[in-house]
């Protein structure tokens, strides 16, 4: 595929900058980059090996797969698996060299039998839920957890305890749960356990609360630019793309979309652009958050249906703004580009906003680094080089009425 329809732009130069920021905002605190969710839709191996030059101490993942899948591309630095595994699963854990979450005695045996059987430590992470109600042991049974896995599990390793906030943004429940957790390791280091790695802190909390840095941060949304950040220079690394396929013009009083939500005013230019739902774009023009924003949307239906356009979902047509009209289709798009319709043509680039977390698998990564650019998603395509180039060249005017 070495002509994409669609695809994720990402640099990682700008990755590479972020958490080099981030570095240097930390001083000798460590640094784990979260990678998890594909690294929150970039691709996980590319940003995981950029992270790990950038001078990442730690990756962190969510499930067990995802930190096999790490170790297999030939990822070789620590990581830490934040969602606690079956205990079917410790041996593979092991043979990974995956550091795991615990909060059940279940895991924490199945990983001693794994590891006394092959003759090493299995490193783990004691979890304690300080508020968010999730994974972790409550607090009252948090130090008693450290005391009987010390006691009675020579091959577990209890290399770190962390917390994860519920609200990092509220500052009030921000330190409840951190004085919580505070307590804890008081208590521990009190009866003389001493263990290395503390953690608590997602991208807001280390921005927020430069105290709660302790041993260790770890950070997502903020390598990702997903997060705002007054004090601290973080870009965006990354753009989406796809490319206009058809081209035509519409009379007035014809419907746009599946629903018939939308129905032209005037002769309407439409482009169509490959990119829907299934790709990552949100099916409705906006979701409902409460009675009020139903309401408004009941109201935005009413004057879809009569040509008036007020939502605001926009793509960017050689760099101008233009609306999405009706309903996003499963992998399509409708796109009214009317104002601009002489100067718009088929193979033309279009730039969208959508969450990149929710990105297809399908849709391309492809990769800037230095001065090349490149696409190294193996599972999209097995070639190295990409075309990016506005269509083929051939461009066709001929749908344009
Ligand atoms: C996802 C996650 C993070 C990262 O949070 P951001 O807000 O993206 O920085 C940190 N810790 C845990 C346990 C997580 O699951």
């Amino acid at each position: 595929m070495a002509n994409p329809t669609s695809w994720l732009y990402v640099d990682l130069n700008t990755i590479s900058e972020n958490i080099k920021t981030i570095k240097n905002y930390i001083g000798a605190t460590r640094l784990l980059v979260v990678v998890k969710a594909n690294a929150y839709g970039h691709g996980m191996y590319p940003v995981a090996a950029c992270a790990v030059e950038s001078g990442a101490d730690y990756l962190g993942v969510s499930s067990l797969e995802e930190g096999i899948f790490l170790r297999k591309s030939g990822i070789k630095e620590p990581v830490l698996v934040f969602n606690t595994i079956l205990p079917e699963q410790a041996e593979d854990a092991l043979n990974y060299d995956l550091t795991v979450t615990v909060c059940s005695f279940d895991t924490v045996q199945a990983l001693n039998d794994a590891a006394a059987k092959m003759n090493k430590k299995a490193f783990v992470h004691v979890k304690i839920d300080t508020g968010l109600g999730r994974f972790g042991v409550l607090p009252e049974h948090a130090v008693e957890m450290v005391h009987i896995i010390t006691a009675n599990f020579k091959n577990i390793y209890i290399e770190g305890i962390y917390t994860h906030f519920s609200l990092a943004t509220n500052e009030s429940i921000t330190r409840k749960q951190f004085n919580i957790f505070l307590s804890i390791i008081k208590e521990l280091e009190h009866q003389g356990y001493k263990i290395p790695l503390k953690h608590v802190c997602n991208s807001t909390a280390m921005l927020n609360y430069a105290e709660m840095h302790l041993d260790m941060v770890r950070v997502g949304n903020l390598v990702y630019g997903l997060c705002p950040s007054k004090n601290l220079k973080i870009s965006n690394p990354s753009k989406i793309y796809s490319k206009i396929i058809f081209l035509k013009t519409l009379p007035k009083g014809h419907y746009v979309g599946y629903g018939n939500r939308f129905k032209t005013r005037r002769h309407t230019t439409v482009a169509i652009v490959p990119f829907g739902y299934y790709d990552g774009l949100e099916l409705f023009i906006s979701q409902p958050n409460g009675i009020w924003d139903s309401l408004k949307n009941l109201i935005k239906q009413i004057l879809a249906s009569f040509g008036v356009i007020t939502a605001n979902r926009t793509v960017k047509v050689n760099g101008i703004q233009c609306n999405i009209l009706g309903k996003i289709s499963m992998q399509s798009c409708i796109v009214d580009v009317t104002d601009i319709k002489d100067k718009v043509f088929i193979g033309d680039v279009v730039e969208l906003s959508a969450r990149r977390i929710n990105l297809s698998h399908s849709i391309a990564r492809v990769y800037h680094k230095a001065d090349n650019i490149f696409l190294v998603d193996k599972a999209v395509s097995d070639e190295d080089e990409v075309n990016l180039s506005h269509g083929t060249g051939q461009r066709s005017e001929t749908s344009i009425v």
